[in-house]
């Protein structure tokens, strides 16, 4: 008989290391607290799951996990990711090196990982929230308490996830347990959110798509930088540059340091070619009105935001317009400076930064705090960038701790 080993938490980690574990011969239970194992897992990618990317490596990952990550990224990465849900029976769509079932729905991954927790014969034990979970160090066996008694497992398997959109039950709960086995946590922030900013301006471009560079600073120095579609919405700054931002911004505000985000709605342009764009087009258009004068730039919302921020009026001809608010309109285009106040909050992130301190934990994903004890996905101190690098850290750390814990004497 295999080795006995709970798994905690029934998302996209704890099911692949259920399953890996279970390949390898070991008795494997699963505790989730959810009616339903792998809610969040539907909601990924706007329902359509992207599951990975072509294009990886620990440079897409931030936190304290760099060799773990390397590692787990050799033992499974991308080919052997499409392998295994390919042998499952799922075929796969790419998109610039995005990866996603063809059949373009979240829940093909979720049903395929769940058909094979079945073939397996794991138990799973769904509307079960695991609160009383200890080490007797006697018996040398972690100890469950369900309905009024222990039940002993060889080892655990922690894959609570981490606080990022609790309502499908990542909750911090994961923390709270790993702390009782002496784990620091690094302080959770939601990454992969939008930004909440100070200007009351938001509501007159809600609903604007762009291009867009976004320049985050900290403490008035540069401190990332991304290009793509920014969303505009009543709050703040949405879409994936503004999610790419969010860690940095979020732990940055942790320390109640200032936090701004200049944007470029002109990525293409400097200064320099700014200025040269509009001395060609007052030559063509000089007699038009500024509102007709910058028709054609970028999106109308954002030409007349920008014109009543540099007090230039929409009635004016351009010619007219003296060259110094002409500048500053330009400045605008190009660095328009805006104020970072807080972030979306866990509940619409998409990622928790943070976790289980990776320094902590062996190269196979156990505690060095208490032997048998691992930990797989988002509870460890490890997040990705948007683009299936989350799902794929699931994936590859549920893979070696679930082999490892039913390996390990
Ligand atoms: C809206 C949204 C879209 C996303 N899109 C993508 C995407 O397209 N690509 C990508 O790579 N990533 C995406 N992510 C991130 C990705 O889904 C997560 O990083 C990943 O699912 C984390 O897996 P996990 O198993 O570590 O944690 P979770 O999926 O959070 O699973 C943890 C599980 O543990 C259970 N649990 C917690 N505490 C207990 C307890 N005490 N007892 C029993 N059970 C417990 C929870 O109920 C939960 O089911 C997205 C996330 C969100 C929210």
């Amino acid at each position: 008989m295999g080795r006995r080993i709970v798994v905690i938490g029934g998302g996209a980690a704890g099911m692949m290391a259920a399953i890996q574990a279970a390949r390898e011969g070991a008795a494997v239970t699963v505790y989730e607290k959810n009616d339903r194992v792998g809610k969040k897992i539907l909601s990924t990618g706007n329902g359509r799951c992207n599951f990975s990317n072509e294009a990886m490596g620990v440079e897409f990952y931030r936190g304290s996990g760099t060799a773990l990550l390397d590692g787990a990224l050799s033992a499974f990465g991308v080919a052997r990711t499409k392998a295994f849900f390919a042998s499952l029976g799922m075929r796969i769509r790419e998109r610039d090196g995005y990866l996603y079932p063809a059949s373009d729905q979240a829940s093909t991954v979720l049903d395929l990982l769940r058909y094979e927790l079945d073939r397996l014969r794991v138990t799973v034990h769904t509307g079960e929230t695991v609160r009383a979970f200890s080490f007797d160090k006697g018996k040398e066996k972690f100890l469950i308490r369900r309905q009024g008694k222990d039940l002993c497992y060889d080892a655990a398997i922690l894959c609570c996830g981490g606080m990022a959109a609790p309502n499908t039950g990542s909750d911090g709960d994961g923390f709270r347990l790993a702390e009782r086995f002496g784990h620091r946590i690094v302080r959770p922030v939601p990454a992969l959110a939008a930004l909440v900013c100070k200007e009351s301006f938001y509501k007159q471009v809600a609903g604007v798509r762009c291009d867009a560079a976004l320049t985050l600073r900290v403490e008035g120095q540069e401190a990332g930088k991304e290009r793509g579609e920014l969303q505009l919405t009543d709050y703040g700054l949405s879409g994936i540059p503004a999610f790419q931002l969010c860690r940095t911004a979020a732990y940055a505000l942790l320390d109640k340091k200032p936090v701004t985000v200049r944007l470029s709605f002109l990525p293409d342009f400097d200064a320099m070619s700014c200025g040269s764009f509009f001395r060609e087009r007052l030559s063509a258009h000089g007699g038009d009105e500024m509102d007709v004068f910058l028709t054609g730039i970028v999106n109308k919302k954002i030409n007349h935001l920008l014109l009543k921020l540099s007090g230039i009026r929409e009635t004016q001809r351009a010619e007219q317009v003296s060259p110094e608010a002409f500048r500053r309109l330009q400045e605008l285009y190009l660095s328009l400076e805006t104020v970072v106040t807080g972030t979306n909050g866990f509940d619409r992130a998409q990622v928790c930064a943070g976790g289980v301190d990776c320094r902590e934990v062996t190269e196979n994903l156990m505690s060095k705090k208490q032997p048998g004890l691992y930990f797989a996905g988002e509870i460890l101190d490890i997040d990705g960038l948007c683009g299936g690098y989350n799902l794929q850290w699931a994936w590859s750390s549920g893979t070696v701790a679930g082999r490892a814990a039913a390996r390990n004497p």
